[in-house]
């Protein structure tokens, strides 16, 4: 039998109990499924306000009674050590109320950081190498997440974690538009030789780059989906760290994010008006009464529902849905539900839409988790025409719901959707970001909806038996820790 692994997940927030996007989802899930898989797997966070009240309510924390010292820039840090086991996995806070216990995670309001952020996870970035020799646990690889922990690969690699001499760094792209790009005299926290700023090595335009750091001295690199790995060595998709990426191609893959199957269950999802299977689609047509009923909708009619559940930015390719849907909702083709809040613009453009169609368009404006399931289960097609994607998550929710989506032929879309004009199609696909080549697409769904209605059927049973679990995509993780240290 192979030996047990040993991994610590190290990031900036991880469910439950710190989260501001899909990293937290990531960070909280792989390493439950990798437990799972007899992995000792583990996760280290910074003890924020939010995520030591969470521990709290959660179950019994245990702190450390011994502290780390962590010095940057002349200054120690006293780093306690509060510790929790969620859902079997062992959750490590790192206690420093002057650089952690604040109302936000990053900053004070979304969108803006902290003056100290080059600090903080400065010191993060440490106080994680400190901690197997602090715990006595000392892990076969350090898995770290994003631009908060992308100085623990230099870090381990330049000798810091000195009781680590075999731990073996895989670092991840999320999402490359954030790089945690600071001050050139931030090196003096991380205490890195000055050599190393150089355009090779940590400097990118005169700054001090954590992802770049992350990238450069990683033994592996991973994003979100395979296609996405190689779209970030291009300049369109790279945030102009694609030169860097090329250079250290040989080490950079791509595996897309799983979904929670327990919270997206349409056999058993409290949230819907009736369950389903892919044996029993019956519920489903239940599920498009109450969804029409709940926001308002023309009942009697045989018009194909579609979804949108997004946050409303332009790289959700949004504008595209404002300028496609209408003739098809005025021809009683297609019924449009929209979910989310973000751009005015945007905002302004949904609400325009529904006040001219009502009873065909609504729109719901904010977050809700609630009707977010009860779109996925009532819709017959989900729309999801993204610019960029690094992974995604609704057309995977929307397959296992038999709601088929409609998805440009980007990142993890492409990775997760196959069109259904090639065999096994779980979804329609199209290419360019553009109105022809969108409402191409949803016309093929639309006739095929109306008019071949056990093909219909056919595609929504495939896609709902696609296994995008954490169980399964986990195993490529554990493959890629296995092949580092030969394991
Ligand atoms: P991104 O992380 O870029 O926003 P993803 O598709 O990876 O896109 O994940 C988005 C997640 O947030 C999904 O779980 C989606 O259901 C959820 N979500 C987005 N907007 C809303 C909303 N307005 N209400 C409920 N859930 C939402």
């Amino acid at each position: 039998m192979a030996r047990k692994l040993r991994v610590l997940h190290a990031a900036g927030e991880a469910v439950p109990l710190a989260k501001t996007g899909g990293l937290a989802d990531v960070v909280g899930s792989l390493p439950r499924a990798l437990v799972e898989n007899n992995t000792d797997a583990r996760i280290v966070i910074p003890g924020y306000k939010v995520a030591l009240e969470a521990a709290k309510k959660l179950g019994r924390v245990k702190v450390h009674p011994q502290q780390m010292h962590i010095e940057a820039g002349g200054h120690v840090h006293q780093v306690g050590v509060a510790e929790i086991i969620l859902n079997k996995v062992r959750y490590y806070m790192l206690v420093c109320p002057e650089l952690y216990e604040r109302d936000g995670l990053y900053g004070p309001v979304p969108n803006e950081d902290y003056d100290d952020n080059a600090r903080r996870y400065s010191v993060f970035a440490k106080a994680v190498l400190a901690l197997p020799t602090f715990i006595k646990w000392v892990p076969h690889i350090i898995h770290a997440h994003d631009w908060q922990a992308g100085l623990i690969p230099p870090l381990l690699e330049r000798g810091f974690g000195n009781d680590l001499p075999a731990t073996r760094c895989v670092f991840s792209i999320h999402n490359i538009a954030y790089q945690g790009t600071m001050w050139h005299f931030d090196m003096k926290l991380a205490g890195l030789d000055w050599a190393l700023f150089n355009h090779m090595q940590l400097e990118h335009n005169g700054q001090f780059n954590y992802l770049k750091a992350g990238v450069v001295f990683a033994d592996r690199v991973t994003t979100v989906s395979r296609r996405y790995a190689d779209e970030i060595l291009t300049p369109e998709f790279g945030a102009g760290l694609e030169e860097v990426l090329q250079h250290h191609h040989y080490k950079v893959s791509g595996i897309h994010n799983g979904i929670d199957t327990q919270v997206w269950d349409p056999e058993n999802d409290p949230e819907i008006a009736m369950p389903f299977s892919a044996k029993d689609l019956s519920g489903k047509k239940d599920c498009a009464l109450a969804l029409r009923k709940e926001l308002g909708l023309v009942t009697d009619t045989k018009a194909c529902l579609v979804g949108v559940i997004s946050r409303l930015v332009e790289q959700k390719g949004l504008d595209l849905v404002l300028e496609t849907v209408e003739p098809y909702v005025l021809s009683g083709r297609m019924q449009l539900v929209v979910l989310g809040s973000g751009d005015p613009v945007l905002e302004h453009g949904f609400h325009q839409l529904a006040a001219s169609h009502p009873g065909w368009v609504t729109f719901w404006r904010g977050y809700n988790e609630g009707l977010s399931h009860r779109i996925e289960a009532g819709s017959d097609i989900f729309l999801m025409p993204s610019r960029f994607e690094p992974c995604g998550l609704n057309q995977m929710y929307s397959m296992r719901y038999g709601t088929l989506p409609i998805v440009r032929y980007t990142g993890g879309l492409a990775d997760t959707v196959t069109d259904v004009l090639v065999d096994n199609g779980t979804g329609f696909t199209f290419g360019p970001a553009d109105v022809g080549y969108f409402s191409s697409a949803i016309d093929r769904a639309l006739g095929l909806f109306e008019h071949y209605p056990k093909e219909w059927a056919a595609a929504q049973v495939r896609a709902m038996a696609v296994d995008n679990s954490w169980q399964h995509v986990s195993q490529e993780y554990e493959e890629l820790y296995r092949e580092l240290v030969f394991l």
